[in-house]
């Protein structure tokens, strides 16, 4: 029985108000039932939201990450009817500038991801080499492998050319990742959902192997029928308190990345007539940013050491890493210029053993977990936590998602998704991409 608005004991409590947590609070809220959504930070999406790039694409390395990924942008597009609230901050903005994606060996020249578009309904349009160096000022020579900065082979081509890309036409950047979470917050607080901040979760509480509720850094008990870990990086901390890590075959650990921010060529107005461009040449992906600059990621080659933190202890300085990203993209974008300051982020994600989410029940009965974004789950929020809400609603009727796993329907494109997929219990999925591309 739903007790919407009731405090303590709520329905459902959400640790961590990050674009998941956030968004699991707004539609279970509009499902009429009571959450508390606790966030150890000072406010909605000052995690590792708050350094996401926030790009929206719809090619993943599976069918049914691919067909959440292109329902997200319909969200996206459609967000003031999503959010249906006013924000005193304005709206985030979707860019839906296209996201190119470069052919090469190493994604076998694009064509199981336009298989996975042909069956999802996804557009997207062949361009040939020179119609890519029409539309952005790049160059087609292929340098792969990747390589860091220092390897004496860097920059050198490997003699062969890039045939060209392709567009995908669902696809571009949210222009303010905390700016869309504090949306949602907004929109949250207006179904009824209570945020509370500078509050840190701190235990677990549990009663005859049941949820019960939290304990916070403070002393405050918050109980509630269910708990949803929505923690990001620190997913595997708060795993730990409720003692349910042993029972998962997939974890999450932390995993640092850096992402610079330059100038874009001067020639090029990439802030207008860019789109977001990725590529596995080098390894690399670009989007525009304002004051027409240019955001560089890394889509992790094999030569990168994968750095894993400690979510309370990392360096939140630029490394050698901020330098190699722009070198990498220089290799494509010639008259980049490479500045002596480095600008950018440094940030964490939350990586799964396979990159692919883990959004699932837990052995602890009522303990519920959206964790393992693998930096590539910003999109996916908004269909994320109406996902957990309606796992969280079967449980809550006695429904056991680890036998009869809910099937979710992806309202835009008309597709149903098996929420096994995400399943804690799965074995590695070998399709994955193991990289921030899911
Ligand atoms: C550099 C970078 C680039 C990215 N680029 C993209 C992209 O282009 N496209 C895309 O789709 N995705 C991208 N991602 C991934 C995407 O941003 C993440 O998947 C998403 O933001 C994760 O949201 P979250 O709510 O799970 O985590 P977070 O935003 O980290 O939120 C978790 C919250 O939990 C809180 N918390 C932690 N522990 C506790 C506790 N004990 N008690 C209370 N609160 C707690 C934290 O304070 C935090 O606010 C990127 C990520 C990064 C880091």
């Amino acid at each position: 029985m739903k007790h919407s608005q009731k405090k303590n004991p709520y329905d459902i409590i959400v640790i961590g108000a990050g674009i998941i947590g956030a968004s699991a609070s707004l539609s279970s809220a509009r499902k009429g039932y009571s959450v508390l959504c606790l966030d150890a930070g000072p406010g909605a999406g000052y995690g590792s939201t708050s350094g996401s790039c926030a790009i929206i694409r719809p090619y993943y390395s599976t069918i049914d990450g691919s067909a959440i990924a292109y329902e997200s942008h319909y969200y996206w597009k459609n967000w003031t009817q999503h959010i249906g609230v006013s924000d005193e901050h304005g709206l985030a903005r979707y860019v839906n500038c296209g996201s190119l994606v470069m052919k090469t060996p190493q994604n076998d020249f694009l064509e199981p991801a336009c298989l996975i578009m042909d069956e999802i309904g996804a557009p997207y349009s062949h361009l040939s080499a020179d119609e890519v160096c029409t539309r952005l000022p790049v160059n087609t020579e292929a340098f792969a492998p990747a390589k860091n900065a220092d390897d004496p082979q860097f920059g050198l081509g490997n003699g062969e050319h890039l045939p060209g890309g392709v567009m995908f036409h669902s696809g571009g950047y949210i222009t303010d990742p905390q700016l869309a979470t504090h949306n949602i917050q907004r929109a949250a607080e207006a179904a009824g959902a209570v945020f509370s901040f500078n509050t840190r979760v701190t235990a677990i509480e549990q009663r005859a192997g049941k949820i019960n509720g939290v304990s916070t850094e403070s002393g405050q008990r918050y109980e509630a029928r269910a708990v949803l870990n929505a923690a990001g990086p620190h997913s595997y901390k708060i795993n730990q308190l409720a003692g349910v890590e042993e029972g998962m075959n997939i974890k999450t650990r932390a995993l640092r990345h850096e992402v610079a921010h330059v100038p874009a060529p001067e020639n090029f107005d990439f802030e207008n007539n860019g789109c977001v461009f990725s590529d596995s040449d080098i390894a690399t992906y670009l989007r525009p940013e304002h004051g027409n600059h240019i955001l560089i990621g890394s889509e992790d080659p094999p030569c990168d050491t994968p750095q894993w933190v400690d979510p309370d202890d990392f360096d939140r300085n630029f490394s050698e890493q901020w330098k190699t990203l722009v070198m990498r993209a220089a290799q494509r974008v010639p008259e980049l210029s490479i500045p002596g300051q480095a600008k950018g982020v440094v940030e964490l994600y939350d990586v799964s053993d396979d990159w692919i989410p883990i959004y699932d029940k837990s052995d602890l009965d009522g303990f519920y977990m959206a964790i393992g974004t693998s930096g590539n789950q910003f999109k996916n929020a908004p269909i994320v936590g109406e996902m957990m809400t309606n796992m969280i609603e079967a449980g809550l009727e006695g429904r056991n998602q680890d036998t009869d796993p809910i099937d979710f329907h992806l309202k835009y494109i008309n597709r149903t998704v098996n929420t096994g997929f995400y399943s804690r219990l799965r074995e590695v999925n070998k399709e994955s991409s193991f990289s921030v591309l899911g």
